[in-house]
């Protein structure tokens, strides 16, 4: 796991439980992802998630790239070839269908301009979903290709798509433009923000009977669709929610291949 910073991430105890034993998180200053990324495929590793700062330069340093991390324009998943080739996947943006399930909403609201943002809206408006989005900085959602709102409107589906919410001290939504009474407007709620205890925007959707998706799921959702990518293993996705779930369940690193995934296809059903 590439990021700048990268302490905070849950993605090395989550692929660890899944069998990539030596998945790590690895600090990485912006003047330096090109060389580092470069170096990992001969340093023996197979693949690489990326985080915040690195998305859309990780685009950019592949090689080749899958149409969903073209268009969105960033990539959170990178896979080695042996012949030191890059291919660059954005994961996010499936991995949000996947965690949502079902039918795609016919409506959605996106909260947010961001990076995040533009991969949810990339994914909900090619599952057929008519997205607005509502940002602070109205400019910056105009690029994003999709009507501008200047407050929140009703919708099937919300997705809180700003960093709003890592504060949890906070018990409204006023940043958002959004009051708790409010959210009886939408059907499903979807909170990319996580922490431990869950966001004040899943608890009060879930308080009015509100279906609801946390930042965890959507962290697990993405990550198996790498863990796929790379291991051509259905994931495991019990065992992924329990690690995110509890930080305390890390393994320790042990030095070994890069890549060793127990089979475990018969053993554990990914679900
Ligand atoms: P980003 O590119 O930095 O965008 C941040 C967004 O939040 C912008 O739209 C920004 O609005 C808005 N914002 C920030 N502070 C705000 C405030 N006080 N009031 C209103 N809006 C505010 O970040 P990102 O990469 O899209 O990530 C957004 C959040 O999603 C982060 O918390 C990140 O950790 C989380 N995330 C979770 C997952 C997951 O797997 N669960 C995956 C990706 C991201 P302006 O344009 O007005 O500045």
């Amino acid at each position: 796991m590439l990021g700048w910073p990268v302490s905070h991430s849950r993605s090395p105890a989550m692929m660890r439980a899944a069998g990539l034993q030596r998945y790590q998180r690895l600090p990485v200053a912006p003047g330096v992802l090109h060389d580092t990324v470069r170096a990992l495929g001969a340093a023996g590793f197979h693949g690489a998630n990326v985080t915040i700062p690195h998305k859309e330069a990780a685009l950019a340093i592949a090689d080749t790239a899958s149409d969903a991390a073209r268009e969105i324009g960033a990539a959170n998943t990178l896979t080695f070839g042996d012949d030191g080739s890059i291919a660059a996947e954005n994961t996010d943006a499936p991995g949000l269908l996947a965690a949502l399930g079902g039918t795609p909403p016919a409506t959605a609201l996106v909260l947010g301009a961001g990076g995040s943002a533009r991969a949810v809206v990339w994914a909900l408006t090619h599952a057929g979903t008519a997205v607005s989005v509502w940002n602070r900085t109205p400019q910056r959602a105009r690029a994003l290709g999709v009507p501008v709102v200047q407050r929140p409107v009703p919708a099937e589906l919300l997705v809180n798509c700003t960093s709003v919410g890592l504060d949890r001290s906070s018990t409204d939504f006023k940043d958002l433009a959004l009051d708790a009474d409010g959210l009886s407007e939408y059907t499903t709620v979807v909170d990319l923000v996580y922490g431990a205890g869950g966001t004040s925007l899943i608890q009060q959707a879930a308080e009015r009977g509100l279906h609801t998706v946390d930042g965890l799921e959507i962290l697990v959702s993405q990550g198996a669709l790498s863990f796929t990518l790379w291991t051509g293993l259905p994931a495991p996705l019990q065992t992924m929610r329990a690690a995110v779930q509890d930080k305390a369940s890390q393994p320790r690193v042990p030095r070994s291949h890069p890549l060793q995934v127990p089979d475990r296809r018969s053993a554990d059903p990914g679900s």
